[in-house]
């Protein structure tokens, strides 16, 4: 099987970033699964499928009509059923959508083999919670990058704050600490790192020395 390096964490830690860094230097596959979530609860938006019913959302799991593509910006667009969804799913409500669909089985169960066909050659980064325990568990690397609820929050504020959002501050801690308590706490795939894997805490690291940091450990 091609290779797979797996970067697990809580929300705001610079999993995206560094999996981005990662796929592009090694020229790998990339796969966002939170993406994966992020859609399934927009799709239930999409279908008036209520994020409780878990019958009726796994169903929208398992014939997610979902593609990827590149924009001539190398942003990263997500079509549902042919119609473009990137900024829907970006929001907090598709983030609360996301960590609600992810808390059932049936869901997880049916985007487990979706998640698997993205390893192909050369190698795959894989961004997520449950990469190394659950879809990958025989990845030859796997990162698990983390970094304070404080930190993550102000990076968030910034990222908002950047794109004109009116924002508050102990607000998005609050939004952090609540979701994390559920990625945590949850019964399926909760968020912890695999017994295998390389904890990064980047509280106080810029993203180029993370990077740096991970690619030691590619070498290694
Ligand atoms: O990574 P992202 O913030 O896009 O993920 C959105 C939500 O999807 C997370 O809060 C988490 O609850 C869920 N998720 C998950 N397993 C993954 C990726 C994301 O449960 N592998």
């Amino acid at each position: 099987a091609a290779p797979v390096i797996t970067v697990d964490g809580p929300s705001g830690a610079g999993k995206g970033t560094l999996s981005h860094m990662l796929a592009e230097r090694l020229g790998w596959h990339f796969l966002d699964s939170g993406a994966l979530y992020r859609v399934t609860g927009q799709a239930c938006l999409i279908e008036g499928v209520s994020w409780g019913d878990e019958a009726a959302v796994a169903a929208v799991a398992r014939h997610l009509e979902v593609s990827f593509s590149a924009a001539d910006s190398g942003e990263i667009l997500v079509a549902y059923k042919g119609c473009d969804i990137s900024r829907d799913i970006r929001t907090e409500e598709g983030g609360r959508g996301a960590s609600t669909v992810a808390a059932i089985p049936a869901v997880r169960e049916a985007l487990l083999q979706r998640q698997r066909e993205f390893r192909r050659p050369p190698g795959l980064v894989a961004d997520g919670r449950d990469m190394g325990t659950v879809v990958f568990p025989d990845a030859p690397l796997k990162l698990f990058l983390t970094a304070s609820a404080g930190e993550r929050a102000r990076r968030r504020y910034d990222q908002l704050l950047a794109k004109g959002e009116n924002v508050s501050l102990p607000r998005l801690l609050e939004d952090i600490e609540e979701r994390d308590a559920r990625d945590r706490s949850r019964p399926v795939a909760p968020l912890l790192p695999a017994e295998d894997a390389v904890v990064i805490d980047s509280t106080a690291i810029p993203v180029a020395e993370v990077f740096a940091m991970a690619m030691r450990e590619v070498a290694a």
